[in-house]
């Protein structure tokens, strides 16, 4: 058995499907702006043009008239107010009386009507996020619990989002003005600076500002949801046929039926087969040759998605298929002439482009997409950013890691070794004894839920807590693979869910759920025993995800059973290293793409391919080359988030980066559930405060790269 991390399979419940490029924001976030992609913020410092003419006197004339009531600092805040509020008040929000008289009687100008207003929004806002989530929760139910088939009207219901206006009604009767005029805006800089010394108080009042920084069009949001469905269905569907791949003599190597969506699946497949000694790499090459024909675009257009055509990818020919394994009768308007697919990919990724590119003149702060990601969603300057992935790809230990692969493999590097996963060893169990241990212990979800006190008392967690922290805590059968539902306000309970068969819960269900379970202790400490509910929750999604790791790489021990070998444990840090690196390439290209396509808004989408395969070239050729000794490889290209994912693919390698800090601090005191219990605490504060509290470093590489470090000298010393 190995026990390889999951990469960061987002497993938090969403209301709606743009759940990955969400990750960033906290679930009551996401049922308040939901529609919209990104967190803002508007720096108070910024001059602004009205919208209406009549501002300036309005506020000069507000000025003079409240400067009878308040000292010189409330006046401060109130100028500072009325310019926030004016940046966004439309002519249909009122004209010049409608907004003086706003002013006067919303203005908070002293501590004790400031404190009834934001205790007021805190507790609302706590019940308007809880209901909504409830409720969404609630009419997903049929979909998500494994409780029997599913009605069409039942799609229905789970896509439907019920707080989906919210922002728009908040500007529409006021209370979003209400918050503007009372609470400031601040920029990263100010929350990275200055927040290191803000009290718990002013960290609520930065994040409930937040989420009033913004006020899109509804017709930017549909633009933005039409690109995103677009470029959804284009990745969706971009099947292979694999059992229709032949080589120079027609012989095919994969079996009948089999279908692989582009990226993942033929990553995933480039990786299965390296347990496949005698025929892996002729599999491996295909599959490179597939992935390079699709970043190129000389992929024939009618082998994707369709299984009525053989075809060699490296020769480039294609027939009608001569075997039938979909069980899909033949099209009679099949079309099997030679044209290639016209550059879609880039076309498809650059529409995303000019969709995001709508939103940029109702986000002055954050004025790009790049910013409002970096500045906004993470919070870490993509300067840091970037330089911790070069700080990964620079390392000495990547020629040397890429060399002991070498060695393993006994062969020399080809360039879809980027995704290597053999630095595993087999473990002291088989699956077969797992599931007959696991099903024995869990017949039922209830039995599964019944345990979790004694579960966390196993990890630590003081005896009242865990019984405390359980109570929180529904487990149900899950539909797809699992889940965990947090909830939103105090009074609710978060959801578990997990696979359980017919008989019982098997190894992956247990696994699983003992992963949700990390989620849901989070989700339930995150909410429960943090100071201020405009806080709760935790950064970001990478750091829920780091946290209920810890969970799961403890699975065996907590059914009693001994932990993977210290050889094992060594290897998979290995595995980590090499994966960072090459999402972290991947990464790059994401990025700097999207700097090509603000640098070149009018471009076409060849114009696109050709940047997007330069860039991926230099990245290879800067960092992988040497120890491949192989130059131009284009694979970093083949990400499919690249196309629908709108700059999300840096999260992945942050994440990696995140979990092992977070992994590292829990080995290093050995008290998991007292750290877990300390760290959750904090809540939504930036990202770097929060890792400094947690392990008295900022967000960085130096956790995985010492430990990769060590692992490598360990491995050395072995070898001797
Ligand atoms: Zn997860």
């Amino acid at each position: 058995m190995n026990h390889e991390k999951i990469p960061y399979r987002c497993c938090y419940q969403k209301s709606n499907k743009k759940e990955y490029r969400m990750q960033f924001l906290q679930p009551s976030t996401i049922a308040l702006l939901s529609g919209l992609f990104f967190l803002t913020c508007i720096p108070s410092n910024r001059a602004q043009p009205y919208q209406l003419e009549w501002f300036p006197n309005s506020m000069d004339k507000l000025e003079k008239e409240l400067s009878i009531r308040y000292n010189s600092d409330q006046l401060v805040k109130l100028k500072k107010g009325m310019h926030q509020a004016a940046t966004f008040w439309h002519e249909a929000d009122g004209n010049a009386e409608v907004f003086e008289s706003f002013v006067r009687d919303h203005f908070a100008g002293d501590q004790v009507s400031l404190d009834a207003l934001f205790n007021r929004f805190e507790s609302n806002l706590e019940q308007l996020d809880g209901h909504m989530n409830e409720i969404a929760v609630s009419l997903r139910r049929q979909v998500d619990l494994d409780v029997g088939a599913i009605c069409s009207f039942d799609e229905l219901f789970s896509g439907y989002d019920p707080s989906a206006h919210i922002q728009d009604d908040f500007f529409n009767n006021k209370l979003a003005f209400a918050v503007l005029l009372n609470f400031p805006q601040t920029t990263l800089e100010q929350r990275l600076i200055e927040g290191e010394t803000w009290s718990r108080r002013q960290w609520a009042e930065t994040r409930l500002a937040q989420r009033f920084s913004k006020r899109i069009p509804s017709e930017v949001n549909l633009a933005i949801a039409e690109a995103t469905a677009i470029a959804d269905q284009y990745i969706s569907e971009y099947n292979i046929w694999m059992h229709h791949l032949l080589n120079d003599r027609g012989e095919r190597f994969f079996s009948a039926g089999m279908k692989l969506l582009t990226h993942w699946n033929l990553r995933d497949e480039i990786k299965a087969q390296y347990s496949n000694k005698a025929a892996g790499l002729i599999r491996q090459q295909m599959i490179q040759k597939v992935m390079e024909r699709i970043i190129f675009q000389t992929i024939p257009e009618t082998v994707i998605n369709n299984p009525h055509v053989d075809w060699n990818p490296f020769t480039n020919e294609f027939k009608l298929a001569t075997v039938q394994d979909a069980g899909i009768p033949l099209p009679a308007d099949l079309d099997i002439t030679g044209k290639r697919e016209p550059d879609s990919r880039y076309a498809t990724w650059f529409s995303t482009f000019l969709a995001a590119r709508k939103m940029d003149p109702y986000s002055p702060s954050a004025p790009t997409l790049i910013a409002r990601r970096f500045d906004e969603n993470r919070e870490i300057p993509e300067i840091r950013v970037k330089a911790m992935f070069e700080q990964v790809l620079t390392s000495p230990l990547l020629p040397k890691v890429a060399e002991l692969i070498k060695t393993r493999l006994g062969r020399p590097l080809q360039p879809f070794d980027i995704w290597y996963n053999g630095f595993r060893s087999r473990g002291t169990y088989t699956e077969i004894q797992l599931d007959s241990i696991v099903s024995k212990k869990y017949p039922t979800a209830q039995a599964f839920e019944k345990d979790i006190p004694t579960i966390l008392i196993k990890l630590g967690f003081p005896k009242e807590h865990a019984e405390a922290i359980a109570v929180s805590i529904v487990v149900e059968p899950a539909r797809g693979s699992g889940h965990a539902a947090g909830a939103s306000m105090r009074s609710a309970k978060c959801r578990l869910r997990t696979r359980v068969g017919k008989n019982g819960m098997d190894y992956k269900g247990y696994n699983i759920a003992i992963h949700e379970l990390g989620h849901n202790v989070e989700q339930v400490l995150s909410l429960q025993t943090v100071d201020h509910t405009l806080l709760s929750g935790v950064p970001n999604t990478a750091f829920t995800e780091a946290l209920a790791y810890v969970f799961q790489t403890r699975d065996l021990e907590l059914l009693g059973l001994s932990q993977m070998n210290p050889e094992s444990k060594t290897l998979n840090i290995l595995n980590e290293f090499w994966a960072t690196s090459e999402i972290s390439s991947v990464a790059l290209v994401d990025m700097a793409a999207w700097h090509w396509m603000y640098d070149h808004p009018n471009a076409t989408p060849a114009d696109l391919k050709m940047a997007v395969l330069q860039i991926a070239k230099d990245i290879w050729n800067r960092y992988y080359a040497p120890a491949f000794k192989q130059k131009d490889v284009v694979l970093f290209a083949i990400y499919s988030h690249l196309v629908d994912g709108f700059l999300y693919l840096p999260d992945y390698a942050i994440g990696h980066l995140i979990s092992h800090q977070i992994e590292g601090q829990m080995n290093k005191t050995g008290h998991i559930g007292m750290e877990f219990e300390r760290m959750v605490k904090a809540g939504s504060i930036a990202p770097d405060l929060w890792m400094k509290n947690a392990t008295g470093f900022p967000v960085g590489a130096e956790a995985l790269l010492s430990a990769a470090e060590r692992a490598y000298s360990e491995i050395r010393a072995s070898r001797k």
